[in-house]
């Protein structure tokens, strides 16, 4: 049994007075909407300088903390990145990797990805990592084949046991920030594919022990339907995690929807 994973993805958004009213609003509006986070995973993943912020006010409660990127080295002359060892010695222990925008602004690579993935493990972080197609692969019908490979690249040299403590994010470019949900049999399509492709490099039981969320202008209005898909273990989600209000009740979603 997969336990179902909400995270919220601040991208680079909020002053330091707002990450920590955010923080106590949000431990405290969860636990009154009765989320149970034995049963679901909530996180949230926030810009560097609010990290230690948002850690104090939420990772008592048990809400996963995580940074939004990370550089795959220790230390080094890397001017403006910060590295895996700096959020594990925050004892931050997940992080986003390969988000979209991450790839297409500022030219992060599969490879880097690969690299991202196996330090985080190694440090003891966990990493969700992003993958997707654009509107112009999607409306090729070429989608299949662009995520299998990102996947793929993604996850080079990345052994079966540092994949089972690896979350993939489904994250179809042209659905986020647009208003554009895919469709929960669009999103349920993807996550089954990217799990046969994860199958096939480590195996059904590693596959399937794998989460994979869907990512892509989830609300709460959408959130059940998409969790009730087989193959769609959790959300990342960006603008309705801004607002502690629309991020309880995603988190608070129908789980009698789940398989
Ligand atoms: C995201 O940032 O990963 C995302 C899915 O954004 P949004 O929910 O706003 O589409």
């Amino acid at each position: 049994m997969r336990k179902p994973f909400i995270a919220g993805n601040w991208k680079m958004n909020k002053l330091s007075g707002d990450a920590a009213e955010y923080g106590e609003a949000f431990v405290k509006a969860l636990a009154e909407a009765g989320v149970d986070l034995d049963k679901v995973d909530v996180g949230l993943f926030v810009p560097f300088v609010h990290l230690t912020t948002v850690r104090d006010a939420c990772a008592a409660a048990g809400i996963a903390v995580g940074a939004q990127n990370m550089h795959y080295k220790e230390s080094g002359a890397y001017t403006g990145e910060v590295s895996v060892a700096m959020l594990a010695d925050l004892d931050i222990r997940n992080t986003i990797i390969g988000h979209s925008e991450r790839r297409q602004y500022f030219g992060e690579t599969s490879g880097d990805c690969a690299k991202k993935v196996k330090a985080a493990v190694a440090a003891g972080i966990r990493p969700v990592l992003c993958v997707g197609e654009s509107l112009d692969d999607r409306e090729a019908g070429r989608y299949q084949e662009v995520v299998r490979e990102m996947l793929l690249g993604s996850l080079e040299d990345v052994t079966a046991e540092e994949a089972e403590k690896t979350v993939i994010a489904y994250e179809p470019v042209w659905a986020i920030g647009t208003g554009k949900t895919a469709t929960s049999d669009q999103a349920q399509e993807m996550a089954a594919f990217i799990r046969s492709v994860l199958a096939e490099k480590y195996g059904a039981p590693v596959a399937d022990a794998m989460i994979i969320q869907y990512g892509g202008s989830v609300k709460p209005s959408n959130v059940a339907e998409l969790m009730a898909k087989p193959d769609i273990d959790g959300a990342l989600v960006g603008g309705a995690s801004l607002k502690t209000d629309d991020f309880v009740k995603l988190a608070a979603f129908d789980a009698s929807v789940l398989k």
